[in-house]
């Protein structure tokens, strides 16, 4: 039987089929550019050819709708209510839910709730799985969070020092992201090493356009660095990561941004972007290359961040067993790896020119790039959230 991962967003559909027996993936696609009047569409096959094309996709059922068709076409599924179960990536679980879990009404309406905490991405999440619910209302659906791999942190790591009564009735307080990710590199690393997971430590960066970073120790996750939202930590594509938060009063009560401006401005127009004027880490490390000042100070503010992050977890997990890269740029720029490492061999963590400069094997779950005498491993491992939540969704069926 098959399994469907779903990641439904405010204007796009992905969607990845595996088997349930051995998660072999059958078939992946994404519906884009839903309800703008150009949408358009693509699916890799089984034989792992590319089928695209252009559509007029209106809304999430219209989406819906041409994934079935196209997997029926395709992949030979005859309808969604045959699948063995669906797993739905959900952004924001709150405190509410601490682990994946199968959906039914209860659940529909605590995701609901959650709507305050992440506005931009639960809303498409919960019209994904109920346009899914009613395709296959017969396939056991799975909500897996991207919070939920967090919600062990201690309350020193999760709380902001404000008033504790905006905490207590709003939920104010620092859930981090990535949490899917995290669960799969983290199991990945414990295998490579050969340690059982409850006893690992570890510091893991996931650095692709949003970036954070994570503290495991002893298999549990102690601290993240993003917070509320995934604005917070370090230095990302278009976000700004750690700033004062007096710099908004500033540009409110000085330069005139209204509130909307100034999120726009924090989400969309910072981080790398802000700092050089583009966003994506492949051209920036080639005029960093080049000389140019400001990728330079970009990548240099990036790297800095992440370092002093790095810093701050070892003084509060100790010596990890390892450090963990991940996602687009920690799988693949040797540039950033360097940076990171540089200078931290007096913390044990020495890196391998070489064994950095390697170019990446697709099909290797993960490699150490570490020098024979580093305390810490330092390991690259290629993340997989769509396997993860497959993985999770099959876990949580099996269970119930
Ligand atoms: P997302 O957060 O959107 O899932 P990804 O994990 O795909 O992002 O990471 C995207 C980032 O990875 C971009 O900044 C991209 O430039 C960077 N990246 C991808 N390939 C390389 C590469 N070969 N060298 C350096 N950076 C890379």
């Amino acid at each position: 039987m098959k399994v469907l991962v779903l990641n439904s967003g405010s204007s796009s559909l992905k969607f990845k089929i595996f088997s349930q027996k051995d998660l072999h993936v059958l078939s992946h696609g994404l519906i884009e550019e839903i309800g703008t009047g150009h949408g358009s569409y693509h699916l890799v096959d089984p034989s792992g050819q590319l089928i695209e094309g252009k559509a007029n996709i209106p809304d999430h059922k219209a989406a819906l709708d041409l994934m079935s068709a196209l997997l029926k076409k395709h992949t030979g599924l005859d309808q969604l209510d045959h699948l063995y179960g669906i797993g739905h990536r959900v952004v924001h679980g709150g405190e509410s839910f601490k682990k994946a879990v199968l959906i039914d009404e209860d659940v529909l309406e605590t995701i609901k709730k959650l709507i305050p905490l992440a506005p931009l991405h639960n809303p498409a999440n919960l019209l994904g799985i109920k346009i899914a619910l009613e395709h296959a209302p017969n396939v056991p659906q799975v909500a897996v969070f991207d919070t939920a791999f967090h919600q062990g942190m201690p309350p020193h790591s999760y709380l902001y020092a404000i008033p504790k009564d905006i905490y207590e009735q709003h939920g104010i307080r620092r859930y981090g992201f990535h949490g899917t990710s995290y669960s799969y590199v983290t199991r990945q690393a414990a295998r490579f090493l050969n340690k059982d997971y409850s006893s690992l430590s570890c510091i893991c960066l996931h650095l692709g356009n949003g970036a954070s970073c994570m503290a495991l120790k002893d298999g549990e996750c102690v601290d993240t660095s993003m917070g509320l939202t995934p604005l917070e930590g370090l230095v990302m594509g278009t976000r700004c990561g750690d700033i004062d938060p007096a710099i908004i009063f500033f540009l409110n009560r000085t330069l005139g941004m209204d509130i909307d401006d100034i999120d726009h401005l924090l989400n969309k127009k910072s981080g790398l972007l802000g700092l050089c004027g583009e966003s994506d880490m492949r051209s920036i490390a080639k005029r960093f290359s080049a000389g140019d000042p400001d990728a330079r100070i970009a990548i240099d503010l990036f790297c800095y961040r992440i370092k002093k992050y790095i810093g701050s977890y070892m003084a509060v997990i100790g010596r990890p067993d390892c450090l963990i890269f991940t996602a687009g740029i920690g799988e693949n720029s040797t540039l950033v790896r360097q940076k990171v490492c540089e200078g931290l061999e007096h913390m044990g963590i020495r890196l391998d020119k070489e064994l950095n400069e390697q170019p990446k094997s697709d099909k290797a779950p993960a490699y150490s790039i570490s020098a024979s005498d580093s305390d810490v491993h330092i390991l690259v491992v290629p993340t997989d959230e769509e396997l993860e939540i497959a993985r999770q969704t099959i876990k949580v069926i099996g269970a119930n």
